[in-house]
């Protein structure tokens, strides 16, 4: 990968005066000379603050455009950012911050309580809604770096933590600008493209779907500090968003709003959908309003865009997520790492410019996530057609053996998701004495569901060996910041509660 040129500083000299940001919480706008020339002046803050180049600065805020600021400031000072997570209590990010040791934490007024909790001798504060615009003001704009080079780390990203404890991924910025071609091809974008941003900016989603790719492009973001189905639906009415990105729960609250079926969605000309999996008939929800959502698969380790559906795929390939993208190698192998057959399902290897180099200061980790010969073994599980669509078959850590056969969770689940009186499930491998394993559905479901029904239409789908011999009635999952169902953490079945027997 080639080095970088100071991002901002090369859009505020092709189209200084197009918008870059918008707040939607003041209405407040930026455009690429006024993004270029903030973060200029908060580069030269960082420098007048201590901040060396190689240093960590974390970040703990809502969605704000002086999270943008402040990321091309860390560019701008060779520094690197971390944003951290605002739903994690003062108690994990100590941890967080142990490991990545940040000495400066910017933080919004909201969180001024836990950034509280956090400061110390060697973590400083500033708060970013407390006389800040006046500092970065009063500082000269920091004259560009000769390079932003390709290999350099930009910022650090710590996973979900889905399957355990979160992990610091190394954002480069030859990532960055790998991840901007794939999307760029993936979902066209362009300068005229306006997008919303709105995930958290702790999750690469946040910060990768579609922000920074479209601030390369010269587009228009709009940032909202939390997310507001109506005023979305409102904002796509009004033509404000052409390419939208959001994860299953986003798009579920999107179609179950009162206002849904009356909003014109006509002006959003790309919808992409990614970080969980994508039930069918939310999907087709969407399809019914002329809306095409392209189901993606990636992960915060490939920058993350990885695998993404087209628009045709989208209705003639439902469940598919895709192809692999422009700057993508993918492999599906098994556990030998022998690719396996069309049609077989395996687990992905991936090789490309947007796949991360590693994890923080965790050498044995990051060496047990690459294969000798530097595929990234993403413990994701797929299949290809014969058209060379890919689908997704749950994570290879999930899926478990019963009787000698392997059962992979996500079948299961989407023929529980089948019955009309499934919310939600989540299908985990428990240990049986006859068989191995067997499967454990736990299950969100309308009120007065009878159980029995559910076991027999697994019958009815499924053979014999996936279907669940548990049952486990729950009002709802233990989630990831992110709204994912964390399995490792679904509690064992009460003794004597073996309602499929
Ligand atoms: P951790 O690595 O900390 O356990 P995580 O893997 O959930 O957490 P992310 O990097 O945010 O953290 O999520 C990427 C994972 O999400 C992928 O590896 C895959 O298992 C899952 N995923 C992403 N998109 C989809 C999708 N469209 N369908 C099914 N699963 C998906
Ligand atoms: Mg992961």
């Amino acid at each position: 990968m080639w080095d970088l040129f100071d991002l901002t500083a090369q859009r505020a000299r092709l189209t200084p005066t197009r918008t870059a940001l918008v707040d939607l919480a003041t209405g407040g706008t930026l455009t690429y000379a006024d993004l270029d020339d903030r973060a200029a002046r908060t580069a030269s803050l960082l420098a007048a603050s201590g901040v060396e180049p190689g240093d960590r600065v974390a970040v703990l805020c809502r969605n704000r455009p002086a999270f943008f600021e402040l990321l091309f400031a860390c560019a701008k000072r060779g520094c690197i950012a971390v944003p951290l997570n605002w739903r994690m209590p003062a108690a994990e990010l100590v941890r967080v911050l142990a490991d990545c040791q940040a000495r400066l934490l910017f933080h919004g007024a909201e969180d001024a309580d836990t950034a509280g909790a956090l400061a110390g001798p060697a973590l400083a504060l500033s708060n970013l809604d407390d006389g800040h615009d006046a500092r970065v003001a009063a500082q000269p704009p920091l004259p560009p770096r000769e390079t932003w080079p390709a290999d350099d780390i930009w910022y650090l990203l710590y996973t979900s933590g889905t399957t355990g404890e979160p992990k610091g991924v190394l954002y480069t910025y030859g990532m960055a600008m790998a991840n901007y071609v794939n999307l760029r091809q993936g979902v066209d974008l362009s300068e005229d493209d306006r997008t919303l941003n709105y995930l958290p900016l702790f999750h690469t989603a946040g910060i990768n779907l579609h922000t920074l790719p479209l601030l390369i492009a010269g587009g228009e973001v709009l940032v909202q500090p939390a997310f507001d189905a109506g005023a979305v639906l409102d904002l796509m009415a009004a033509g404000r968003i052409t390419t939208f990105f959001g994860v299953p729960a986003v798009y579920r609250q999107l179609a179950l709003h009162p206002r849904f079926k009356d909003t014109d969605l006509a002006a959003v000309r790309r919808w992409a959908c990614g970080g969980a999996p994508l039930d069918d008939a939310l999907a087709r929800r969407f399809v019914e309003r002329g809306a095409r959502v392209c189901n993606g698969m990636g992960m915060t380790e490939t920058g993350p865009t990885l695998f993404l559906n087209d628009p045709e795929g989208a209705t003639a390939k439902v469940g598919a997520i895709g192809k692999p993208q422009m700057l993508c190698r993918v492999r599906v192998v098994d556990d030998s790492g022998r690719d396996v057959p069309v049609g077989h399902v395996g687990e992905v290897w991936v090789k490309g410019a947007a796949v991360t180099p590693g994890y923080w200061r965790q050498p044995v980790a990051t060496a047990a996530a690459f294969s000798p010969d530097g595929w990234l073994r993403t413990g994701d599980l797929v299949r290809q057609d014969s058209d060379g669509y890919y689908y997704p078959a749950g994570r290879l850590k999930e899926m478990f053996i019963s009787g000698g056969e392997n059962v992979y969770p996500v079948e299961v689940e989407n023929a529980l998701l089948r019955h009309p009186a499934v919310l939600e499930v989540a299908v985990v491998g428990v240990p049986d004495p006859a068989w191995g394993e067997v499967g454990q559905a736990h299950v969100r479901v309308h009120p007065g569901t009878d159980i029995d029904s559910l076991a027999r239409h697994c019958r009815s789908l499924l053979a014999g060996y996936k279907v669940p011999r548990h049952f486990v009635l729950v009002d709802d999952f233990p989630r990831t910041a992110a709204g994912k169902i964390q399995k490792h953490r679904l509690a064992a079945p009460p003794p004597g509660l073996d309602l499929a027997s």
